[in-house]
C-alpha cells in the first residue's frame, strides 16, 4: 500500500522516527510506538485517516490493524459492499462486493488459491 502524504502527517510525533518502530514483529504489541501516539497532536487525524484505508499495516494512531477493524465496526465502515482494497495476494485494487465483503481480500481465484496456500503453509503470517 503506498500512503498518500497529508499536510498532518508532517507534525505527528512519529515524523523522521524509525518507521521500524511502527511495524512490530509478529507477537510483539507496538507498545513503544503506542507511546509516541499517544502524545501525537494529530492522533485524531491519524486515526481519521488509518480507518478509511484497508488493509493497511502496522501501528497508526496508536492502533493495531485488528484495533483499527474494530473501530471501523464501530464506525459502520468495515469492508462494506463498493470499498476497493488492495489484493493481499498480487497488490491490485479491486472491489469488494456480496455478502461475505468483509472477508475478501483477494481479487481473482487464482489470487484466493494462491492466498490459501500461502496462509495453510504460513509462508507469510497476516
Ligand atoms: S498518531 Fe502515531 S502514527 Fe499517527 S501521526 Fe501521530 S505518531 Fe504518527
Ligand atoms: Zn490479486
Amino acid at each position: 500500500m503506498i500512503v498518500k502524504p497529508e499536510p498532518w502527517m508532517k507534525q505527528g510525533a512519529c515524523s523522521g522516527m524509525d518507521a521500524a518502530m511502527f511495524f512490530p514483529e509478529l507477537g510483539e504489541h507496538g507498545d513503544e510506538a503506542k507511546q509516541v501516539c499517544a502524545v501525537c497532536p494529530v492522533q485524531s487525524d491519524c486515526l481519521d485517516y488509518a480507518v478509511q484505508i484497508e488493509d493497511l499495516h502496522g501501528i497508526w494512531a496508536g492502533l493495531t490493524y485488528s484495533a483499527r477493524r474494530t473501530e471501523q465496526k464501530r464506525r459502520g465502515i468495515l469492508n462494506v459492499p463498493g470499498t476497493q482494497i488492495e489484493c493481499s495476494e498480487c497488490g491490485e485494487l479491486f472491489t469488494i462486493a456480496g455478502k461475505n465483503a468483509s472477508r475478501q481480500r483477494a481479487c481473482s481465484n487464482a489470487c484466493k488459491i494462491h492466498r490459501s496456500r500461502r496462509l495453510k503453509y504460513k509462508e507469510i503470517t497476516v
